[in-house]
């Protein structure tokens, strides 16, 4: 008998219960056949993949007669293992749940209740909305007389949550119509993980993969509560634990990861950077350091140059009528050829290392305790931990997620464990890296597809209006190297750009039209078209109408009083959801007359994921591939083909009336039905005609190999090249294999180098050249990722196919990185090349013992009548709110609080306060109170509990709350959103809101909804 490795699975498990049962003399298995046979008997079995965070689980869904009647977890899928947490196991319940949208609602401006419309008269009047403010607005130049070409009174926000094949083909449209108001959820969770990996490393991926964390000697959690959050992350940290590693939870309180790890250490919200300070400088004094790493393979040994200074926590360069800094006064010293000088022998005092270390000398413990609240014991106890990995054959990985991005520092509380990573040699290794948790599914692949305002897809900056032409853009945005050893493999990015361009435009794009790169709306240089700037500019009415898909910003944003009233500000709005939120219904919320809203809102009813085909990525970078395994609910269709019927429908008036600035939707190359599987062919990237290759001919229409193949001069296409290579000719959609075999060498590490596929170029471990010595052999042999053997790299695909560096041809092991080298010092962020504490736009200290610079002097600070902020130790407002998920609901929570055994789990609203807080505000456990800040309150439940508990902060004590941000007035009825108090301040790389450290009071409500 064959039997498949699944079967083999069930098999062995119905053996082994029913091999414990007759011990005791009991024959179960007729009962378990017939059980079995009720359950699934005749029912199709597919695999989908949950549609929550991005561990992204895959699911057998079984469906019969078009109903869904079945989920469970993938025994197959190596990272769960079959595994699914509360959420995904209430998967079936919410695919079928009644309160989904199932057919096209119309509220009309003014209208007080929804109306059920047909697709066909949703979308014929979605396109005349579309492509009238589109004509009445249409920019061609900007206010200094620069070609532009754009629309900047329509938005588009979200969604993180479609497939990557219907996020090439929305970000097509949406540049199409020259929407530059575009940002998805990833700016609100992960936006800060792009800009600090790549000024660290090269690219803004997690470096390594969620199996990997079970080679860790150490991990460091720090600004994440992964077992709650990322469940299946805990299944290998486990397993690393049970091996011996160390497992330490740098968080403000307890929860259910602290209670799995070695050791919890309490943190005040938003001091991140003091803690890691103090780890930096207790690594640099004690030499805890890989030094063959650092020297080798980190800038280390670079020469900074001498404009270069830090002063009283300001870098050099400050410009304050700009208040922005010049980033030439960080830039490296170089000789008469173009090369970056060089110490390797660390001696001279403006090498990087010294540099670091004169920066961090001042993060004494003393101070760094004073600061955090964490006791001068934990801080050494960690410290000493984690820097035992600092050998050649130890591994330490960081693991985090929005408790680190949501900051003000957000990019450089990253960067930080960027820095330890290099300083220990955790990079490239089994175990080593750095894990950055993403949030919805699919916000790794749609952060690849670029659905925000800043990038193109595939990491390319988007163009602005000082690069008029494709020359002038390519020039700016394409590095130049004058090491020979340096791969710079940006050096190729003409060739992506060209690719994505001939995509988008077919035969219209044209050597001669530079590739339509004039359709491809610019911005203006420096500007920020953002969440929070969007809704500001919303609430000043300079924004018109928008499209919304699978978001809930009216909940998610910060200061949502503000928000909330700009939405009400819009003539229409179109948005795409599989259940009604705080968005859809925002003219209907507690308090307002719908009459006087005058928003027209076409709500498109969506299928949800089991009913449709495509890609996702997880956060290790696996795309993979999910099949349809049920018709879309009632009349809910896809939104890939929303996307593309209202593009068609908009570029039929467009050839029907003519109207502004036609060509970027004439002239598309833009599919006439949605068809996720073409797609995907289109996103790899096919030849635009004949063309031969290092000899090899490839005929037109054939899929590009991979993106070593594309080229600039138009003989290719790609719709995002880091994708390129996932679908080939040879071995078919690679995203759906689901092979499981190994080398031992591999297995060892927990591989998987054949299921599903990876990008780039299906690369399990970034910068795995890193792992190995520079004459190519493993400095851990017995958890190698790769090795130099007769002449060849064996192991997982290296990071760079040529020789290790000691070798003829060899190069260095960082090819993203101008110079090959990881970034101690980077020049390229825009609050320094160190990162530096400075506290929370809101505090309740006084002073920055570190610095007289209280903040981080360019954080983004968004001004209007609705945006007050506490000042500097406010005694109205002396509690730190912090804010978080929950294992039951998923950000917004719009979709689970639609799911029965969710909200039975987690029903309701509450704050969770410490005992000591608690008295001396006089409140008891589960009674009702009101949170307060300066842009308003929301009520809650008060848990009083030990899992947070006072800091002794500079000789005070202070109070941190926390609430989760799931919760919204839709429903349970009880309660609102906790981002009614939260602040809109950004961090000054990305514009992620500061949701994690905020000032609030707290007291107990004199009656139950007292908003
Ligand atoms: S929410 Fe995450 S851990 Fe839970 S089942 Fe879904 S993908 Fe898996």
């Amino acid at each position: 008998m064959s039997v498949s490795r699944r079967g083999f699975i069930k098999l062995l498990g119905a053996g082994t219960a029913a091999m414990g049962l007759s011990r005791l003399g009991i024959d179960l298995s007729p009962t378990q056949a017939y059980a079995a046979g009720l359950k699934i008997e005749g029912a199709k079995e597919s695999i989908s993949i949950c549609p929550f965070c991005s561990c992204c689980c895959n699911v057998l869904v079984h469906a019969k007669d078009g109903k869904i009647i079945n989920v469970e977890g993938d025994p197959d899928y190596p990272v769960s293992g079959g595994g699914l947490c509360a959420k995904g196991a209430s998967l079936k319940s919410l695919h079928n749940s009644p309160e989904r949208l199932t057919k096209p609602l119309y509220r009309a401006p003014g209208a007080t209740k929804w109306v059920e419309k047909d697709w066909d008269w949703m979308m014929e009047r979605i396109a005349r909305r579309i492509k009238d403010q589109r004509d009445r607005d249409f920019m061609p130049k900007n206010a200094a007389g620069a070609v532009v070409n754009r629309l900047e009174s329509v938005f588009h926000l979200g969604s993180s949550q479609v497939s990557n094949e219907e996020a090439a083909v929305l970000h097509q449209m949406i540049r199409a119509f020259g929407i530059v108001h575009f940002d998805h959820q990833a700016r609100i969770c992960h936006s800060p993980s792009v800009p600090a990996l790549a000024e660290c490393f090269g690219r803004g991926a997690m470096t390594n993969h969620y199996s990997d964390l079970a080679n860790s000697d150490a991990v460091l959690i720090m600004g994440s509560n992964c077992a709650e959050h990322h469940p299946m992350t805990f299944r290998w940290i486990n397993m690393a634990k049970e091996k011996g590693a160390v497992v330490v939870h740098v968080d403000p309180k307890f929860s259910r990861t602290s209670a799995r790890s070695t050791y919890h250490v309490p943190i005040r919200s938003g001091t991140d950077i003091a803690m890691l300070g103090g780890m930096i400088k207790y690594i640099l004094e004690n030499k805890k350091y890989f030094e063959e790493f650092v020297v080798n393979y980190t800038n280390a040994s670079f020469l900074v140059g001498e404009k270069y200074s830090f002063k009283d926590g300001m870098f050099a360069g400050f410009d304050a009528a700009k208040g922005k800094y010049d980033k030439a006064a960080w830039a490296f010293e170089k000789d008469a050829a173009g090369m970056v000088k060089r110490d390797k022998t660390l001696a001279h005092p403006r090498c990087v290392i010294n540099v670091m270390r004169d920066h961090y000398s001042r993060y004494d413990l003393d101070t760094v305790s004073s600061v955090t609240g964490v006791s001068k014991a934990d801080l050494l106890k960690v410290y000493e931990a984690y820097s035992a990995t600092g050998k050649p054959d130890k591994a330490g990985s960081f693991v985090y997620a929005l408790g680190w991005t949501q900051h003000s520092v957000g990019v450089q509380n990253i960067r930080m464990s960027g820095l330890i990573q290099q300083l220990l040699g955790n990079v490239g290794n089994a175990g080593g890296g750095i894990a950055a948790l993403r949030g919805e599914p699919n916000v790794q692949g749609t952060t690849d597809h670029a659905l925000l305002y800043g990038y193109l897809p595939g990491y390319h900056s988007t163009p602005t209006a000082n690069y008029p032409t494709l020359g002038d853009y390519l020039k700016a945005y394409t590095p130049k190297s004058a090491d020979p050893m340096s791969v710079n493999w940006w050096q190729n990015r003409p060739k992506y750009v060209v690719s994505l361009l001939k995509s988008w435009y077919g035969d219209n794009a044209t050597k001669e039209n530079d590739f339509g790169y004039s359709w491809v709306p610019k911005m203006d240089p420096g500007e920020d078209y953002s969440h929070l700037y969007i809704f500001d500019r919303m609430y000043k009415d300079k924004i018109k109408g928008g499209l919304c898909f699978g978001h809930n910003p009216c909940q998610s944003i910060p200061n949502s009083n503000k928000v909330r009233k700009a939405w009400d500000k819009l003539d229409w709005l179109v948005i795409g959801e599989v259940f009604h939120n705080e968005t859809t219904d925002n003219w209907r919320r507690p308090g307002i007359d719908p009459k006087k809203v005058k928003t027209e809102v076409f709500l498109l009813p969506s299928a949800y994921r089991a009913e449709k085909a495509g890609t996702v990525s997880n956060s290790g970078r696996w795309q993979m591939w999910h099949y349809k395994c049920a018709e879309p609910l009632g009349k809910s269709r896809n939104m890939g083909e929303m996307f593309v019927e209202i593009m068609n429908r908009v570029r039929d008036l467009y050839n029907k009336e003519g109207g502004a600035f036609p060509e970027p939707i004439t002239k598309a190359d833009y599919p006439a039905k949605f068809d996720a599987e073409a797609v995907a062919m289109r996103v790899n990237g096919t030849f635009t005609r004949d063309t031969t290759i290092g000899g090899k001919l490839y005929k037109k229409g054939q899929l590009v190999p991979g993106f070593p193949n594309l080229q600039v001069d138009g003989s290719t296409s790609s719709m995002c090249w880091v994708y390129c290579g996932g679908y080939t000719e040879e071995a078919g959609n690679l995203a759906k294999r689901r092979d499981l075999t190994q080398t031992p060498m591999q297995a060892k590490i927990h591989l998987y180098p054949k299921f599903a596929w990876v990008w780039p170029m299906d690369r399990r471990i970034l910068y795995n050249r890193a792992s190995v010595d520079v004459n190519g052999k493993p400095y851990n042999p017995e958890k190698a990722v790769i090795a130099w053997e007769n002449g060849k790299w064996v192991g997982d695909v290296p990071d760079g196919g040529q020789p290790p560096m000691a070798m003829k041809g060899g190069v260095y092991p960082f090819i993203m990185q101008t110079e090959g080298h990881a970034q101690l010092f980077g020049p390229g962020r825009e609050d320094g090349p160190f990162p530096e504490h400075y506290e929370p736009a809101e505090t309740p200290l006084k002073v920055n013992p570190f610095s007289s610079q209280m903040h981080n002097p360019v954080m983004k600070v968004i001004k209007s009548d609705m945006d007050q902020l506490a000042k500097n130790g406010d005694p109205r407002f002396p509690i730190v709110l912090t804010t978080y998920s929950l294992t039951e609901h998923w950000c917004s929570g719009s979709e689970t609080r639609n799911g029965p055994a969710l909200l039975e789990a987690e029903p309701q609203q509450y704050v969770e306060m410490s005992h000591e807080l608690a008295k001396e505000k006089g409140v008891k456990n589960g009674e009702v109170v009101i949170v307060e800040s300066l842009r308003g309150k929301t009520q809650a439940v008060a848990m009083v509990t030990v899992r947070v508990k006072p800091f002794t902060i500079m000789g005070k004590t202070v109070h941190l709350v926390g609430m989760p941000f799931c919760f919204g007035w839709t429903k349970p009825k009880c309660g609102d959103t906790t981002n009614r108090v939260t602040v809109s301040v950004g961090d000054p790389n990305t514009s992620i809101p500061e949701y994690k450290a905020c000032l609030v009071n707290v007291y107990k409500a004199t009656k139950v909804t007292e908003l």
